[in-house]
């Protein structure tokens, strides 16, 4: 299959033509990556099951896994769930459009694969330019996980959905790097309190402000526990090569690395902070803060390669705000944590 893609740029008349093409080949049932505010998303129409199963193939994603449906208003979105509690609007008074993703009973407009057979669907409505004309020009909703290869980090930018995906979807609406970097926190809202299924971009902290109390899911806190050991299988957010987290700041950071490096290429990522003080040859720093960090972790992760480096060797970042975020998708990806 040969892959549309639009570079685009800073030209109203090119974007809009760009966006049109991208609804119809959506609304003709098949598969398009497009920006977010949070990561690249690979959209098929929400209510064609033969379109979303585009989306499995495409990614070699598991099929119990739901995805989330992407809507441009609240007025769309209400055409997919059922009844939910009063909470739900006052979150998205606060945070919506944004990285936060309701689940919600579903009303079976959605098809039985983007749920996985559940009576919960997760809507988002996303705050990004593209993404916003995309789903208000297509007006459908858009079943859209991360536009990578299963098992794969992320993708940030346009770059990296096209060296996963190209040839294997039917376009691609390239708009440069996304903002927050790691995806959307989900949110069950199909209870009294609600209960954090997934860290992301809207932080706990964030939530209390709105809704008071507020559940994080056990599962999350089990997902946290360090990996037992090297060599492990990992299925999400890998890198090419086995990477190690390392708590304790910058001397404990020289000491694995001085350790490690014996004869081996070492490719090490760290703030900005940590990295200026340590001595180090293949090194990425993500930025001094938590923020600034999310946004460029993803990048980093597929920086480096097979043939490049034998291991990678990352900082543990604080838990607190968009760190917990962030320390859910390392601890994840690392198959060592020290
Ligand atoms: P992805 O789109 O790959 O970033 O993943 C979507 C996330 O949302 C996964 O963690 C899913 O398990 C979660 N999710 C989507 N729909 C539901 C749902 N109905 N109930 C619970 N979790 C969901
Ligand atoms: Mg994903």
């Amino acid at each position: 299959m040969e892959t549309i893609r639009w570079n685009l740029k800073n030209d109203y008349l090119y974007n809009q033509k760009a966006i049109k093409g991208a609804a119809e080949l959506l609304k003709s049932g098949s598969v398009v990556a497009f920006p977010t505010e949070t990561v690249y998303g690979l959209g098929a129409d929400a209510t064609k099951e033969e379109a979303v199963s585009k989306i499995f193939q495409a990614k070699g994603r598991p099929q119990d896994n739901p995805l989330i449906a992407h809507v441009a208003t609240k007025n769309q979105l209400t055409r997919i769930v059922g009844n939910y509690p009063p909470f739900v609007d006052k979150l998205m008074d606060a945070f919506v459009p944004g990285p936060l993703t309701f689940v919600l009973p579903s009303n079976g407009t959605c098809v039985e694969n983007v749920t996985a057979g559940l009576s919960t669907i997760g809507v988002r409505i996303p705050d990004h330019p593209v993404a916003q004309e995309l789903l208000s020009v297509s007006d459908i909703p858009i079943a859209a996980p991360s536009a990578n290869i299963s098992g794969k980090p992320s993708p940030t930018t346009g770059h990296h959905v096209w060296a996963d995906l190209q040839g294997k979807i039917a376009g691609l609406l390239d708009a440069g790097p996304t903002g927050v970097g790691v995806e959307s926190t989900v949110i069950d809202c199909t209870h009294e309190v609600p209960i954090i299924l997934r860290p992301g971009g809207i932080t706990k902290e964030q939530l209390e402000t709105v809704v008071g109390s507020i559940i994080i899911d056990p599962a999350i806190a089990g997902a946290n526990e360090r990996p037992a050991a090297p060599g492990m299988k990992y299925k999400h957010y890998s890198p090419e090569v086995p990477l190690w987290l390392v708590k304790g700041g910058h001397r404990k950071m020289q000491q694995v690395i001085d350790e490690e490096k014996n004869g081996r290429q070492v490719g090490v990522i760290a703030s900005t902070e940590t990295a200026q003080a340590l001595e180090a040859d293949n090194m990425i720093s993500l930025g001094w803060e938590l923020p600034e960090i999310a946004a460029h972790l993803y990048e980093a992760l597929r920086t480096f390669k097979e043939g490049d480096v034998e291991i990678i060797i990352c900082e543990a970042f604080p838990e607190e705000g968009i760190g917990q975020a962030i320390m859910n998708r390392l601890k994840k990806a690392a198959s060592v944590y020290l």
